[in-house]
Formats: structure tokens, C-alpha cells, sequence
């Protein structure tokens, strides 16, 4: 086995014969981006059986569809059924699977058909052959070229090939794990996660949800086809539940308000069935039937979904005034034991709490290695220079028109100190954002803030077009855990990154039942550091490395919080303070200074 890259990094050769000393146990690897993790992660499994690699998004496939090429290994790649399917258009993906049953049952699905025309051997020369690494260009091309249904195609490859390329679902859930294993078990696999500090938040793994619109439809479709006065009258029960929500903050329902009995599942389940064959009556083509939902089907999804005991209800009004309720595990006992199910696990991630605390709350028996620690810095110390401002603070008890005014005059300062690039100001929550960049003017750089609709494409386009750009966006949100913005040389645009405010959770119910069944195994104080402290850390390291992406890039960071002076924050964040200051000028002059010497 050899090595694909001309020079290894320190510590890359050494990682991949010990990780693969260990295989079997779970190994914690805690390495920035850019030390080359999925070469490691790829070579330490090479000939030692089957694995499933999983990323967060479809994207993240790209870089290990790469290096297995270059190992030479085959490989195979599943992501959403619902996304690949040729047929469904429109996205639908609640009542994705129902619908393509019906099209198998009828012999209605083309793409299904000609798959029995097609060898493994072709699929395989597609995922082999071609020049793209883009998951969404292999499976368009599997459908032009071979003309079958690329999940099929794709999942068949699993019985035969050593790398399972998937995303995060095909772990955590386990209705869509069985869609594509059918012959092969979590026992009999490898497991390898990106991005592992994912996990450590349940919430962010696995959730589903209902809000008040989708239960309203239902209770229409149900009238409209007839399907019965019990299942109106348990719609009407749950919309009662809608009506007394009030809080912008997750709160805890009591599940009996949603399911008194099981057998209330089965009764929707059925009324689904009847609506659905009503349905199917009227679509003609394999396309309109694909395209076809129902309100009814989410709701039965979100109600299989509380029927799980570790499960449990949680409502709040959104940011645009829409009542939802969530499904949610406080529990991490749910993902220890889907790692657990695996033969052997390797989690990885730039931005993993201590050792000690992953033992404590994760495994007690976890391998842990800290590349930095043990091979010495990745990239050189001094690309990153951390300044303290502890003039501000966005602790609750301090928030007022005062404090947001503070902060907007730091960011205004340093927006107009950027000679060119991004500055991205990370804040808790939406609704601190909104309060500091309300009035926020900056003349001469353009300004863009996070929103639902906010996708990385949008905010890439704006940082190539302009030459000063302002990225307000929320800690642990979709632009902070994700955001890649590089320029045609793959160095990183965001020059200054400014925590405007430490992003602890906000104390909602969901956090505090986290909390709660925590302290029976590993106690108060451990429990408090968790669920808060390790929490605001993962994401502040999280918002830092979408500056700092290979050896070449410098940033300048402000953790504008005197907060962050604390003995806890300090310990699990395990930065160097260059400066610490409650003077905005002292702040303005090293980011100058810095800029200058960049420059230079
Ligand atoms: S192409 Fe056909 S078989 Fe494949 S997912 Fe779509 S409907 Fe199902």
C-alpha cells in the first residue's frame, strides 16, 4: 500500500498504522482541515474489510470520491433516494418511498426495469471513470448513460465494493440505513464520520418536525377524501397543542398530548394508505405520481418518529411566527449505541472536545489523538492572532439597545478597517444578530446576513464580485459549519473573524433535559461544562476554521465577550490570548498592525 502524494504530512503515516492497529475500537481523531484526515481515514481501512464513510452533506463526498480514486479502491456513494431519483422532480421526499413502491408494484418505474440490463461492472466504470468528483454529476451520468434508478444502481454496489461513501441519515436513522442494506448490518461495517463533533449535539444529527400549516392541510385532505372522524379528531387534538405554544424557545410537550396510544399510528398509517390510493387514481404518469404528496404522510412521519421511546416532543414559535413542534432525542445514549452497533468506528473532526470529556460522556474506553498535540502544529501559530475584547458581553442579563450599540461599533470598526475580503461576524442567535445589524451602516463594504433562504452559492458569488464583504452569520448555524470561501487559489477570503458574543445554547427544555440525563452518569459539574461550555467552544472553533483552510491562510479573531476571560471557556477552548483588551482602539491597532504584516 502506498502512499498516493509525493511528501506525507508528519504524522500521516504514523496515524495510518496506528489507527489500523486499533480497528475495532472507537477512535477519536482530532485534526484541522488540511492535514489530509481522509487519506488517513481511507488507508488505515485499506484490505481490512468493509466501510461506511459518512459525511454531513452531499458536497463533502467530493474530496473522499478523490482519494479513492487515487488509491485505486472502488467505491460505491448513496445519498438521499429522494434527490437521485430521476422521477421526483418536485423533491418530495416524506412520502418519497411509498411512491416508489407503487411504481416498482406496477411496473410503472423505467429506470427500475432496465436495471436488471445493466452489469455492477458498468456502474462501477462510471463512478471509476469519470473525471468529476461531484456526487450529483456521477448520478445524473448513471441515469443518462446506463438509464437506471442510480439509488438501485448505487446500493446494489454494496455487497461488492470495500468504501460506502453515504451521508449522515444512512448512520442515524434506521429506516433509511434499511433502504439501502439490506444484505449487510452496522456489525459488519466500519465506520468512519466526518465532522464528528456533529454528534455530540443529538439535536443536529436527527430531527423531525411539524408545524401548524402542514397539520392544517391535513385536517383539509382528511375532509376533503372523507378519511373518517377519528383521525379528524386526532388532528384537531394535536392542533390544539399548536395553539398553546407561545415560546420563541424549544418547550416540552407532554407526548401524551400527541399520542395517547400507539395504535393512534396505525389509524393514520391506514387513512394515509386510503388517501394515497385516491390519489394514485387520478396521476396518470410515473411523474405525477412521484410529484404527489400529502400533508397527512408528514404528519404520520412525525408521529412514527415520537412512537420511539427516546424521543420526545418539543414546540416553539419560529423566527417568522410559525408554530412547530419538533421531534428531538435529549439523549446521547441514542447515538452512543448506533456507533456502538458498528464493528469499529473512527470519528473525526478539527474541533473535538478534550479526551477527558469524550470519555466521560461518550466512551469510556475511546481512543483519543490530538494530531497538534502529538505531531506538532499543522499549520504555523502564527497565522492566527486571537484578540480578547472585553468591553461587550451578550450574556442575557446584560443585553440592551446599550450593549447591541457596543457591538455594532466593533463591527462597524473593523468592517471598514478590511482593505479587501471578508470579515465574518458570528453571533449567538438570530435574534442577538438581529438586534446588534439592525441599524448596522457601513459605507463601502457590501453586507450580507444569514437567513433561511442564505445558501453558500449565494454568499461565494458575493465574496468573488466584491472586494469588501461583511458575512453576518449565527454560530452553529448552516454558514458556520459550512461556509467554504476560497479564491481561485484556494486560498481563504475571510480575513477577520469577529464571535460577536459567546454562542452558548439558549437554556431552552430540549437543552436542559440534555443536561439532565447527563448528571445521573457523569455528574453536575461535567454535565454544565457539556451541554454549555464545550457546546459554545465546538462552534467558536467551528466559525474560526472557515478562515483558516490550508497553511497559507491568516486571520485575525476577535472574541468579543469578557466572557471568554473565564478559567472554564479558556480550558475547552485551548486558544492562545494575544491580546486582551476592553479598549476598541487597542483592538483596531493589532488588527492593522496584523493586516499590514499580511500584507507585507
Ligand atoms: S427511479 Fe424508480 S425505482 Fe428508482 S427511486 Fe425513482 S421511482 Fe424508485
Amino acid at each position: 500500500m502506498k502512499f498516493p502524494y509525493s511528501k506525507a504530512r508528519r504524522g500521516q503515516l504514523e496515524l495510518i498504522d496506528r489507527i489500523r492497529g486499533v480497528l475495532g475500537s472507537k477512535v477519536f481523531l482530532k485534526a484541522p482541515t488540511g492535514f489530509g484526515k481522509t487519506i488517513v481515514a481511507l488507508m488505515s481501512h485499506i484490505h481490512m474489510g468493509k466501510v461506511l464513510y459518512a459525511v454531513r452533506t452531499r458536497n463533502e463526498m467530493s474530496p473522499v470520491i478523490r482519494e479513492l480514486r487515487r488509491l485505486g479502491e472502488d467505491f460505491t456513494l448513496i445519498y438521499s433516494a429522494a434527490r437521485m431519483c430521476p422521477l421526483n422532480k418536485g423533491g418530495n421526499s416524506h412520502e418519497f418511498w411509498l411512491n416508489c413502491k407503487l411504481l416498482r408494484s406496477r411496473n410503472m418505474c423505467p429506470y427500475y426495469q432496465r436495471l436488471s440490463e445493466v452489469s455492477d461492472d458498468e456502474v462501477l466504470e462510471v463512478l471509476k471513470g469519470e473525471g468529476s468528483t461531484d456526487p450529483h454529476k456521477l448520478v445524473d451520468n448513471i441515469v443518462r448513460r446506463l438509464g437506471v434508478c442510480p439509488f438501485f444502481a448505487l446500493s446494489r454496489l454494496v455487497d461488492r465494493v470495500p468504501f460506502i461513501i453515504v451521508t449522515y441519515p444512512y448512520v442515524f436513522r434506521n429506516e433509511v440505513f434499511d433502504t439501502a442494506f439490506d444484505t449487510v448490518g452496522r456489525g459488519d461495517l466500519y465506520l468512519v464520520l466526518d465532522e464528528a463533533h456533529t454528534i455530540l449535539n443529538p439535536a443536529m444529527v436527527i430531527d423531525e418536525e411539524l408545524d401548524v400549516f402542514t397539520l392544517d392541510k391535513a385536517v383539509k385532505e382528511v375532509k376533503s377524501y372523507r378519511l373518517g372522524s377519528e383521525i379528524l379528531g386526532y388532528l384537531q387534538g394535536i392542533m390544539k397543542v399548536f395553539h398553546e405554544l407561545r415560546s420563541s424557545m424549544l418547550r416540552r410537550i407532554d407526548k401524551s398530548d400527541i399520542l395517547r396510544d400507539p395504535s393512534e399510528l396505525f389509524i393514520l398509517q391506514d387513512a394515509l394508505i386510503s388517501l394515497r390510493i385516491a390519489k394514485l387514481r387520478k396521476a396518470i404518469s410515473p411523474y405525477e405520481l412521484m410529484s404527489s404528496s400529502t400533508a397527512l404522510g408528514r404528519v404520520v412521519k412525525f408521529v412514527e418518529y415520537l412512537t420511539q421511546p427516546s424521543f420526545q416532543p418539543y414546540g416553539y414559535v419560529d423566527r417568522e411566527g410559525v408554530k412547530v413542534i419538533k421531534v428531538l432525542t435529549p439523549d446521547l445514549k441514542y447515538i452512543r449505541d448506533i456507533v456502538s452497533a458498528f464493528k469499529g468506528a473512527l470519528l473525526m473532526s478539527g474541533t473535538l472536545p478534550s479526551e477527558e470529556i469524550i470519555r466521560k460522556v461518550m466512551f469510556s474506553d475511546a481512543i483519543y489523538i490530538d494530531v497538534e498535540k502529538e505531531y506538532g502544529s499543522v499549520f504555523p501559530e502564527s497565522n492566527i492572532l486571537v484578540a480578547i475584547y472585553a468591553a461587550v458581553t451578550s450574556s442575557y442579563r446584560h443585553r440592551s439597545e446599550e450593549m447591541y450599540s457596543a457591538y455594532r461599533e466593533l463591527i462597524k470598526e473593523v468592517a471598514q478597517k478590511l482593505k479587501s475580503g471578508v470579515a465574518f461576524f458570528v453571533y449567538p442567535s438570530y435574534s442577538f444578530m438581529e438586534g446588534v445589524i439592525r441599524e448596522l451602516m457601513v459605507e463601502g463594504i457590501r453586507q450580507v446576513a444569514e437567513g433561511y433562504s442564505t445558501t453558500f452559492n449565494d454568499v461565494m458569488q458575493l465574496a468573488l464580485k466584491e472586494k469588501k464583504l461583511a458575512v453576518h452569520a449565527v454560530a452553529g448555524g448552516k454558514l458556520t459549519e459550512g461556509l467554504e470561501l476560497l479564491d481561485s487559489n484556494g486560498n481563504s477570503l475571510i480575513k477577520v473573524v469577529v464571535i460577536a458574543g459567546v454562542p452558548y445554547p439558549q437554556p431552552d427544555d430540549f437543552i436542559k433535559d440534555l443536561k439532565s440525563r447527563l448528571e445521573t452518569s457523569v455528574g453536575r459539574e461535567v454535565a454544565r461544562k457539556f451541554v454549555m461550555d464545550v457546546q459554545a467552544a465546538v462552534k467558536v472553533a467551528q466559525a474560526i476554521g472557515r478562515a483558516i483552510r490550508s497553511e497559507k491562510d491568516k486571520a485575525f479573531i476577535i472574541l468579543a465577550d469578557r466572557r471568554f476571560l473565564s478559567r472554564r471557556l479558556r480550558d475547552v477552548l485551548g486558544l492562545k490570548y494575544d491580546i486582551v483588551t476592553s479598549e476598541l482602539k487597542e483592538v483596531l491597532k493589532a488588527l492593522t498592525e496584523f493586516t499590514c504584516s499580511d500584507a507585507g
